[in-house]
């Protein structure tokens, strides 16, 4: 079975700059109505990481589901 990961994303340090957004190859994120990175589609996700390296403000975190 193929591996499942849940992202994180601290809504206090993120900026809205859609960074994350532009870079997942997998569109797991969208902004939401407050302007914050949310995963919409966190069973897509593939644990790349991008996300979480391309953001300035490091407010993501992926971690890999038990
Ligand atoms: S890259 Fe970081 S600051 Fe920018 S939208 Fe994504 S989580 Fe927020
Ligand atoms: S780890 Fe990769 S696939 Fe998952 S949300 Fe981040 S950029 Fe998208």
């Amino acid at each position: 079975m193929a591996k499942k990961f849940d992202i994180e994303v601290f809504n206090k340090w993120c900026k809205g700059c859609g960074l994350c957004i532009a870079i997942c190859p997998k569109k797991v994120l969208e902004l939401s109505e407050q302007v914050k990175s949310t995963p919409v589609r966190p069973d897509d996700c593939i644990g790349c990481r991008q996300c979480e390296n391309v953001c300035p403000d490091m407010a993501i975190t992926i971690k890999e589901r038990d």
